[in-house]
């Protein structure tokens, strides 16, 4: 039977999270520090069940490997991506993922290549992006005398914004920023930088100095390059296509009629409201819902007003 899977999410406190994840999305989350919400994963970290049809109770992980029809057969041992909602009531630590080659070497797992569609921003939110650094002798001896203002480099962002974080690259998202993010399926991060914070219980979250300088990419972070194409019906972008994802927001007003154009795609519903036809079922859909679209879903439609942020893995 054809049907998208719809997923229910997982939250994480954390020292920097807020309320927004309930305030715009209406999720209950279980705190008024709530950085993450983990929409669609499999991840060990936060596995999310499906919570309708056929495989309902039925979590993502397993589904994955018990039902591998639905993922077109896949070669990939693992679910390969995540898609998050983050809550930044205050910044994130400065921090920075290894590739796969030192992930799996060093942390048995995959590296993190992510990137970041903003959802809302406050007024003059910033984040970092990337370092001045020259060389790895001057980044290692700029985290040595924690002289921030001279190593990282701070960017003005806007709700709509796209940046396409590879791994290796500096980076924190900053206080005030709501942010959609699709990476690889990967918990590994190496902090350099936490802003002296501490937790609840007076303790400073551990850095990983040495990691961080190994793993830098040293020189200019390129975002991707997005791209638009209007029909009467929808405004479809492609933020970013490579080996590790393709990244799209679907801008509907109207009604838009999709044919696959890979094994499986991952779905989020970030504004508005609509529906979604796959075999003449018709899913109500509204702001805050993550679905996949599985293999055997051809073709489906979207009507409404709405924008949704949807991927699949590599080109
Ligand atoms: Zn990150």
């Amino acid at each position: 039977m054809s049907e998208p899977l719809f997923l229910k999410p997982v939250f994480h406190e954390k020292i920097w999270g807020g309320n927004h994840l309930k305030t715009v999305f209406d999720y209950s989350i279980p705190s008024d520090h709530t950085g993450e919400c983990w929409a669609i994963s499999a991840h060990p970290n936060g596995v999310c069940q499906v919570e309708n049809g056929q495989y309902a109770g039925q979590k993502l992980d397993a589904l994955y490997q018990n039902q591998p029809e639905l993922f077109g057969h896949p070669t990939k041992a693992v679910f390969p991506l995540l898609t998050k909602i983050l809550d930044a009531n205050d910044w994130l630590s400065v921090q920075v993922h290894p590739d796969d080659a030192y992930g799996l070497k060093h942390e048995g797992e995959l590296g993190k290549t992510e990137c970041w569609y903003i959802i809302a921003a406050d007024e003059d939110a910033e984040i970092i992006y990337g370092h001045h650094a020259k060389t790895r002798q001057e980044l290692a001896d700029l985290i040595a005398h924690q002289d921030w203002d001279h190593l990282l480099k701070k960017v003005k962002v806007k709700a709509g914004d796209f940046f396409y974080v590879p791994s290796g690259t500096m980076h924190a998202i900053g206080k005030g920023i709501l942010i959609l993010e699709t990476q690889q399926s990967s918990d590994t991060t190496y902090r350099v930088y936490d802003f002296d914070r501490k937790d609840d219980e007076g303790n400073l979250r551990e850095l990983h100095l040495q990691q961080s300088i190994d793993v830098m990419t040293i020189g200019e972070v390129e975002n991707s390059k997005p791209k638009t194409i209007s029909d009467g019906a929808a405004d479809i972008t492609t933020f970013v296509s490579n080996d590790f994802f393709t990244v799209y927001q679907w801008q509907i007003h109207g009604e838009k009629a999709f044919i696959k154009n890979a094994d499986y795609t991952l779905v989020s519903v970030i504004a508005g409201q609509g529906e979604l036809v796959v075999a003449d079922t018709i899913y109500p859909l509204n702001k805050g819902q993550h679905f996949i679209l599985p293999a055997d879903v051809a073709s489906w439609s979207i009507s409404g007003e709405l924008s949704l942020i949807a991927s699949h893995d590599g080109k």
